[in-house]
């Protein structure tokens, strides 16, 4: 895991800017999902003072063999979001924890670039300067994570 890590992270060795301004962007507009792994369902039912099948019940949806946070109805926009913030935060998934250190997104300095005009925290003036050292650290632990997704053996209710 630490050498696809290495290799896909050699380009920011003077590390990068980023911090998070709050917008709410990453979490709502174009569809997109927040897959969750046990670690994930086992701190969020947990927050939300429910069991696991209820937190399942209540604000998941299966995607294939993985499960997702759903959506507001009728928005694009993340269940958890409301008056544009996250209202789990303390508990919020490592897909969201770990952004904007996603392997796709440390891939290149193109796809860095494209990630920046979507999110205002990217290369922000007033970010602080994130060591190597340390976005690799939270893209292993964006890889474990994904490593974790599979639910193949929850069954359908
Ligand atoms: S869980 Fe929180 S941080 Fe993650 S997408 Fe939903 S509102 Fe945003």
């Amino acid at each position: 895991m630490a050498e696809i890590v290495e290799k896909k992270t050699h380009w920011f060795q003077e590390g990068l800017r980023f911090h998070c301004t709050g917008c709410g962007k990453c979490c709502t507009g174009s569809p997109g999902y927040i897959f969750l792994s046990p670690d994930d369902l086992e701190k969020l039912s947990s927050h939300c003072q429910l069991s696991i099948e209820q937190f399942v019940d209540q604000y998941t949806q299966r995607v294939d063999d993985q499960i997702s946070l759903i959506d507001t109805p009728g928005t694009d926009a993340c269940i958890f979001l409301k008056n544009n913030q996250c209202s789990i935060y303390e508990a919020r998934p490592i897909q969201c924890r770990t952004f904007p250190w996603w392997i796709q997104i440390l891939d290149s300095k193109n796809a860095w670039e494209r990630a920046a005009q979507s999110c205002e925290g990217i290369n922000h003036p007033n970010a602080p300067l994130i060591p190597a050292l340390h976005i690799e650290a939270e893209c292993g632990t964006y890889l474990d994570n994904l490593l974790e997704q599979n639910f193949s053996h929850i069954t359908d209710s």
